[in-house]
């Protein structure tokens, strides 16, 4: 029998490197182990927020994604189907941030190769297809392989629908918006510039990050039944739903060229009812997925990796039992999520009715204050509970200074 490690974490997204590289700073044995070989790709908008930066500085790896040259974003644009935009910037107190946008599949090999020199094991092609248990703890992890690796804790971190948050238990689809999304690669996307961009039209939203060089991340969420004709014809169906939803983007995009052929997943939601128990946490996508509008999976992964560490450190010492981490982590990861998880359900109520995401962007395009301050939120250095108060609302329906 080979001794335990102290942490065994599934999957290396930027959940599982943050997790990783947060106790491996703690001094403890870590392997991390993901079924991909990388560079791996990765369905995503690929605009990143601009708190992921005092993560990745947390991390030791700021240094690393600044030298891969990512795209700056100082904020975002926000377009209505009747073609009202308003636009807000990254801005705290007089301090002007920025996000950026990359391809994922070289951010996430980058972190990964961070993970790999502060200390941690990985291993790629090693998919993992159920934990161990012992009397009611996860003690372990057994690979598809045959092979199992005992663990004092075990960090999910294996993406929405995964074997980890299966093993916790509660995993359902969510109820409403039952969503899937489209993702391209185009070179040539006109009129590109240094904000994210999202536009809303009939049935869901199609968003725009401009990536380094001459490349754009073009991907769309709608409605599951509009996928219907989306079977075998994907690159078809995609040129066809931005004519027919998104004509403002069609005309950008009708001259481009695919730099690969568009990926689609869904459904994107997923509700999971615990995120932890003894020796298992669940991490990023693994505890839950709502819908990517404002943007902020990269960041929640690096930040639930951060939470994660504290309580997992603590046990590891002995400071506390493994139901205290568990209860620990799900009141931090509960806390940290609320807020933005109830804006994110209000503005998919919105963006869900055109008649009402025009009359709110009419109202938000003359205050500039108020989309900075919804950017910033969506940015995840404002607190999201600034837009769910009664002053938020006062403000919208006062008249334009
Ligand atoms: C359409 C769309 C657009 C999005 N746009 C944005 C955006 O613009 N900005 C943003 O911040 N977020 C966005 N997101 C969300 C973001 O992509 C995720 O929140 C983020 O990738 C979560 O990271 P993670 O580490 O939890 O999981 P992932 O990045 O999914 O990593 C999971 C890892 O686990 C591995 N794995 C899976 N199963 C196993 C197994 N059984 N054994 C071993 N390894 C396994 C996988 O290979 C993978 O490497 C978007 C998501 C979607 C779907």
């Amino acid at each position: 029998m080979t001794a335990a490690r102290d942490v065994v974490v599934v999957g290396g997204g930027p959940a599982g490197t943050a997790a990783s590289v947060f106790l491996r700073q703690q001094g403890f044995d870590v392997l991390l182990l993901d079924a991909a070989r990388f560079p791996r790709d990765k369905i995503c908008g690929e605009g990143v927020s601009p708190e992921a930066w005092r993560l990745l500085a947390a991390m030791g790896a700021r240094d690393d994604v600044a030298g891969l040259g990512p795209h700056a974003l100082r904020g975002m644009r926000v377009v209505a189907p009747d073609g009202t935009a308003f636009e807000g910037s990254y801005r705290r107190g007089g301090q002007v941030l920025s996000g950026f946008a990359l391809r994922r599949s070289r951010l996430d090999t980058t972190l990964l190769g961070v993970a790999r020199r502060v200390g941690v094991e990985v291993r790629e092609g090693a998919r993992v297809d159920g934990v161990v248990e012992s009397a009611g703890h996860v003690v372990g992890v057994r690979l598809e392989s045959g092979e199992t690796v005992p663990a004092r804790w075990v960090l999910g971190c294996d993406g929405r629908w995964g074997v980890s948050a299966r093993a916790v238990g509660g995993l359902q689809p969510a109820r409403r918006f039952r969503r899937f999304a489209l993702r391209m690669h185009l070179h040539g996307v006109a009129e590109l510039s240094d904000v994210g961009e999202m536009h809303v039209g009939r049935g869901g939203y199609c968003g725009i990050a401009p990536l380094p060089g001459d490349e754009a991340n073009v991907a769309f969420v709608l409605d599951a039944s509009a996928f219907r004709r989306a079977a075998g014809r994907l690159e078809a169906f995609a040129r066809e739903t931005l004519e027919d939803r998104f004509p403002a983007v069609a005309a950008r995009t009708r001259e481009t060229r695919a730099s690969a052929p568009p990926r689609a997943i869904g459904p994107l939601a997923v509700a999971v009812r615990r995120r932890a128990r003894p020796g298992l946490m669940l991490l990023g996508d693994a505890a839950g997925f709502h819908d990517p509008f404002t943007g902020e999976g990269v960041t929640l992964a690096l930040r639930s990796g951060e939470i994660a560490a504290g309580p997992v450190g603590d046990a590891l010492r002995g400071r506390s039992s493994p139901q205290t981490a568990a209860a620990t982590y799900e009141d931090e990861y509960r806390r940290a999520t609320r807020d933005k998880f109830r804006l994110n359900r209000l503005l998919q109520a919105v963006v869900a009715l055109p008649a009402l995401a025009n009359a709110v962007a009419r109202r938000l395009r003359d205050r500039p204050r108020t989309c900075d301050e919804l950017v910033g939120i969506a940015g995840d250095f404002v607190p999201a509970r600034r837009a769910l108060g009664p002053r938020f609302v006062l403000e919208l329906l006062r008249p334009p200074r």
